[in-house]
C-alpha cells in the first residue's frame, strides 16, 4: 500500500465514515448527535478555562517540583548525549599508526597500536639517532610495515591520548565514530 493510497484511507476511516454514521444517527434516530457533540465540546472547553483554589505552598511545591524536573531531564539528555558520543570513538590513525582503546571513566585504557597494513599489533623498538636522540620504531612481524616515530618511546602513549583528547575536544573524532567509517 502507497502513502497515496493509506492517506484516503484514513479520510474515510476518520472522517467520512463517522460523518456518515453521525448524520444517519440524528436524521433517523431520536438520538441527537449534534447536540451530544456541542454539549461534549463545551463541557472539555470549559475545563480549560475553570478556576480551583489551591493553597500557596502547594502551588509554589509544584512550581519547584516542576523546574526540578525540567532541569534533571535537560541535564540527563545533555550528559548521555555527551557520554554517548565520545564512548564509541575506540579506534583511530594517529601518527601514522592505528590505534585501538577503550573507555573508564572518561579516561582511555587499554591502548594498543595496529598496524595500518594488516591491523596486526606492532612491536616498538627504541632506536637511536645521531645527534643522540631516542626515538619509536614500530614494526610489524607480519608484514613488512615499519615507521619511525620521532617521539621518545616512553611518551608515544602519552602523546596519542593527548590527541585522542584533542580530537573529542574540536569534535573531529565524531566522523570516525560514526558506523559508516
Ligand atoms: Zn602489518
Amino acid at each position: 500500500m502507497n502513502k497515496e493510497n493509506r492517506k484516503k484511507n484514513l479520510i474515510i476511516t476518520g472522517i467520512i465514515l463517522p460523518l456518515i454514521v453521525g448524520i444517519f444517527v440524528e436524521v433517523f434516530t431520536t438520538v441527537e448527535v449534534v447536540n451530544y457533540l456541542f454539549c461534549t465540546l463545551i463541557y472539555i472547553g470549559g475545563l480549560f478555562i475553570a478556576s480551583f483554589s489551591i493553597s500557596v505552598w502547594l502551588f509554589i511545591l509544584i512550581v519547584i517540583l516542576s523546574i526540578g524536573l525540567g532541569a534533571g531531564v535537560v541535564l540527563l539528555n545533555v550528559r548521555t548525549t555527551q557520554e554517548n558520543s565520545y564512548q564509541d570513538y575506540t579506534i583511530d590513525r594517529i601518527l601514522g599508526i592505528d590505534w585501538e582503546w577503550s573507555w573508564y571513566l572518561g579516561d582511555v585504557t587499554g591502548l594498543i597500536p595496529l598496524c595500518p597494513e594488516c591491523s596486526y599489533q606492532p612491536v616498538i623498538r627504541n632506536e637511536y639517532t645521531v645527534p643522540y636522540r631516542e626515538i619509536s620504531s614500530i614494526e610489524c612481524e607480519n608484514c613488512s610495515f615499519n615507521k619511525k616515530l620521532d617521539v621518545h618511546p616512553g611518551k608515544l602513549e602519552e602523546r596519542v591520548i593527548k590527541e585522542i583528547h584533542r580530537k573529542i575536544r574540536t569534535g573531529e573524532y565524531e566522523e570516525k565514530s560514526s558506523p559508516e567509517t
